[in-house]
């Protein structure tokens, strides 16, 4: 009787460290699997219908390359009607934005929408003036329009005004603000394609520094 009641407890030890064992390496197991996901940073990169596919191609690309950041191609969608500016026949930026945010899939942490009609957003005493992007700061989404970027332009130039904007308005979504420097990629384009020109596709490192500090890299 004494013997069983031995058996007993040293079989219910065994199998309590043998519960114990399992569950420490479940636990590691998906301790190490969140480490991976949260060290991942997805971007969502929204054509609208007409955008070049090259074009979203060379998006994918240059973010990746840029940001350190995984970045997803989705399917071509309409641009909302909500959002056409009947007086200029063009799209309102910050309306393109909301959009972007509501229809965003929760795995990404910003949506860059893709366009080749113009677009606009309100600037002081003009109630609907033509911009090259726009995104909010910090924020989840930005728009990129190619419309004025194609103006008079070889293809290659087109590509690399094209990488520059994208990448400047993602920084504002990082949470870059607008820079001084003159040759850094955050500074204020004032929607001139002179100004994307004279930028260089890097950040100053000030914006660097401020850029590692957000993404903790
Ligand atoms: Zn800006
Ligand atoms: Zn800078």
């Amino acid at each position: 009787m004494k013997r069983e009641y031995y058996f007993v407890i040293l079989l219910f030890m065994l199998l309590a460290c043998q519960s114990a064992t399992e569950h420490s390496d479940h636990i590691g197991n998906r301790d190490s699997t969140q480490t991976e996901s949260n060290d991942t940073v997805f971007i969502a990169i929204q054509p609208f219908t007409g955008m070049d596919t090259a074009f979203c191609t060379l998006a994918k690309r240059e973010i990746e390359a840029f940001y350190t950041v995984t970045a997803e191609v989705l399917k071509p969608i309409d641009l909302p009607a909500i959002a056409h500016y009947k007086p200029r026949n063009r799209y309102r930026a910050d309306t393109l934005i909301d959009f972007l945010y509501v229809i965003k899939p929760k795995k990404y942490l910003s949506v860059i929408g893709l366009t080749h009609r113009d677009i606009s957003v309100t600037k002081g005493e003009y109630p609907d003036w033509g911009v090259l992007g726009l995104g909010f700061m910090p924020g989840n989404a930005c728009i990129v329009s190619t419309f004025r970027l194609k103006r008079n332009v070889s293809v290659e130039k087109l590509r690399e005004r094209f990488a520059k904007v994208i990448l400047h308005e993602l920084g504002h979504n990082f949470g870059l603000d607008h820079c001084t420097s003159p040759k850094c990629l955050m500074r204020d384009a004032e929607g001139t394609v002179k100004s994307v020109d004279e930028e260089e596709k890097s950040l100053c490192p000030e914006c660097k520094m401020k850029l590692s500090n957000i993404l903790k890299r």
